[in-house]
């Protein structure tokens, strides 16, 4: 008989079902540039129905309602009165913040060297003039639907699946930004750890699903009470988790780590076999460090792991 994977068949049950396929009807945002009114306003006929559609003259109108709006796609045509559509591409390709929003060129059928030249600066597709409605409503759909389904594996890799919480992935991205971050303005980082206490026991007393139930609770927690910019917090395995606090002194993260213990215990989840109390509790472990010289992030997660690891000591259920 095949026995289910426990923790990985759920995991992944959990997170596809909160992350439906993609639904052509569900209204996207799409900005147009191009300098012909006539050209937009057909191309507003055949997509407005669908979607909301925002229309830009020129480059520099395009470029700034894009970064304001960032929208779903881009239709641009290569003959822009302050610039080529290809230089207009090239540098929506080259901005962090646009640059995962797909374009499409409109192109007349005498263009089609510049067929080569947009896709070497990044677009996705091409509509040919007389543009055709039909055509052009199933190569928008066609490229909304892979922007949303690179959306959705972007989300799969830093998110974790049970909890919904940044994964082990995440936390180390995270930590290596601040970590330099903090070195470069001479900083001190803080980093929170903290782990469930007989987490095993209360897995065997109530179940695994249960205890599922209970790291989905606590990371809803830890959701509503990590909300200052900049701070963040992950599953960083099994039933440990962390959260990472930049430009934060050892007291403060000290304050924090003792709010989220409180927290738990709040929750009062039951916990019969538990040694500590009748609910579920964490023990905590902060450490802080200011980055210097060749120090590595892994400094700092040993140092919380310390901590957590004398709270263990001193009976669980407290900060260190
Ligand atoms: P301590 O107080 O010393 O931390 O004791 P503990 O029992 O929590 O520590 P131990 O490391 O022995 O056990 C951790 C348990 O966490 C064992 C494992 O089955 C459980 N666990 C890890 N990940 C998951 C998960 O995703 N779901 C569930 N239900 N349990 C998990
Ligand atoms: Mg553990
Ligand atoms: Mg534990």
């Amino acid at each position: 008989m095949m026995v289910p994977k426990r923790a990985d068949s759920g995991l992944e049950m959990s997170i596809v079902n909160r992350m439906p396929g993609f639904d052509p009807d569900v209204r996207r945002t799409i900005v147009v540039i191009d300098q012909s009114s006539r050209t937009r306003a057909q191309i507003v006929a055949a997509l407005a129905p669908v979607h909301d559609i925002l229309e830009a003259k020129d480059g520099l109108d395009g470029i700034a309602l894009v970064a304001e709006r960032q929208p779903d796609l881009i239709l641009l045509d290569l003959r822009l009165a302050d610039g080529s559509g290809l230089e207009l591409c090239r540098s929506l390709k080259a901005d962090l913040r646009t640059r995962k929003i797909p374009i499409i060129i409109a192109t007349t059928a005498d263009e089609q060297i510049h067929e080569v030249e947009g896709l070497q600066v990044g677009a996705v597709d091409f509509v040919t003039h007389p543009i055709d409605p039909a055509i052009l409503r199933l190569r928008v759909r066609n490229q909304l639907a892979l922007k949303y389904y690179r959306d959705v594996l972007e989300r799969l890799s830093v998110v974790d699946g049970l909890t919904g919480a940044a994964n082990r992935r995440q936390f180390d991205t995270i930590l290596d930004r601040e970590w330099r971050r903090a070195k470069r303005l001479g900083k001190p980082v803080s980093l929170i750890m903290f782990d469930v206490d007989h987490f095993k026991k209360f897995n065997d007393h109530y179940g695994h699903l249960k205890g599922d139930d209970c790291l989905q609770r606590l990371a809803h927690l830890l959701e509503a009470m990590i909300h200052r910019p900049g701070d963040s917090a992950a599953r960083y395995g099994g039933e440990e988790f962390a959260i990472i606090l930049p430009e934060t002194e050892n007291t403060g993260a000290a304050i924090v780590a003792e709010r989220v213990r409180q927290g738990v215990e709040l929750l009062d989840i039951p916990h019969e076999a538990s040694s500590v109390a009748k609910h579920v509790t964490i023990s905590v472990g902060v450490a802080t460090v200011v980055p210097s010289g060749e120090d590595l992030p892994e400094t700092l997660v040993k140092l919380a792991d310390q901590r957590l690891y004398e709270a263990k000591r001193a009976g669980r259920n407290c900060t260190r």
